[in-house]
């Protein structure tokens, strides 16, 4: 199969609602909109790399009834490959619960359902099946074990492996020597380097703690700072077109794919960053995840 990237990773039902602002503790809040799509950051991050122009497969286990026929019958109209999905006869798919208010913040609760069940058996079949790979883009949505089996199998194939830290899982520190990129956002990248962020200079810090550590390259996105790249030869800001941002939601997915599809194609990281900085951009101007999320024309004409 031709596949070129193999996305690996959750796929989740999201059901987004529009709100003034994220209930506190204790509170109902009356929303506005409603939306119910697929989502998951496996799932947003194949669906953006597809949108953008990648050949995609997308390695995930879905439920085996109600959202899991949907989140399919989706993937296959995104053209991602389908080869790679699983169905879970004992669990329901994944489900996301997304809050979004007023200026685009968003809260979320996830229950991973068949995510959880992604073993490192089925992921490591499936990825033979995929000689053409050129880069395999991960999420931490599923269990950690089977992401060391990926990073192994990659290592093994010298098949360039690209990790997106989230939800930071604290046991990927120990597998750092096994990746080429690591994507956290700030967040994400403080709490892998123990060093606050508040700023470009602050990031790069952090950026150069984590390639410390054995990561060969580390890119830390800064909502609407863009993002920074940091190897054992320096460190790069690349800013992020000025837009209205209105949903953040994804943004970080789109990035993740955007890369993905520019290094599969040859081109540099830095040309790589680049694109997905203008990607980005575009996600943060629409409502929802997977809604938001742009195809390649878009952003090729995009006036930024
Ligand atoms: P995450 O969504 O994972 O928390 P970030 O908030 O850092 O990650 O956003 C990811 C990328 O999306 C940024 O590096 C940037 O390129 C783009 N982005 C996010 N927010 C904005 C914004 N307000 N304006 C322009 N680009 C943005």
């Amino acid at each position: 199969m031709s596949s070129k990237i193999i996305v690996v990773g959750s796929s989740n039902m999201d059901m987004v609602v529009k709100s003034t602002h994220i209930p506190a503790p204790g509170e109902t809040v009356l929303g506005g909109d409603f939306l119910m799509n697929p989502g998951g950051k496996g799932a947003n991050q194949a669906v953006a790399a597809a949108r953008l122009g990648g050949k995609v497969a997308f390695i995930t286990k879905i439920g085996n009834y109600i959202f899991g026929h949907q989140l399919a019958q989706l993937f296959g109209e995104e053209e991602i490959n389908m080869k790679g999905i699983l169905a879970d006869a004992n669990s329901p798919s994944g489900i996301a619960l997304i809050t979004v208010d007023e200026v685009g913040e968003n809260s979320i609760v996830v229950a991973p359902g068949a995510n959880a069940h992604l073993n490192k058996q089925d992921v490591i079949t499936k990825l033979k099946a995929y000689p053409a790979a050129k880069i395999i883009l991960l999420q931490l949505e599923i269990p950690i074990e089977t992401v060391e089996a990926i990073l192994r199998y990659a290592q093994e194939k010298d098949i360039r492996i690209m990790v997106n830290p989230a939800p930071v899982n604290k046991r990927i520190l120990n597998l750092f020597p096994f990746i080429d990129i690591l994507t956290p956002n700030a967040k994400e990248a403080e709490m892998l380097s123990g060093i606050a962020i508040s700023d470009i200079e602050t990031a790069k810090l952090a950026a150069s703690e984590i390639c410390k550590k054995g990561v060969k390259e580390v890119i830390i996105t800064l909502g609407k700072l863009g993002a920074i790249q940091v190897n054992k030869d320096g460190a790069r800001h690349i800013e992020a077109p000025q837009v209205a941002a209105i949903d953040t939601t994804a943004a970080g997915d789109v990035f993740n794919g955007a890369i993905a599809v520019y290094l599969a194609e040859g081109k540099t990281l830095l040309e790589a960053i680049s694109f997905a900085c203008k990607a980005a951009a575009i996600a943060v101007t629409k409502l929802g995840a997977y809604s938001s999320i742009p195809y390649r024309k878009e952003v090729l004409l995009a006036n930024t």
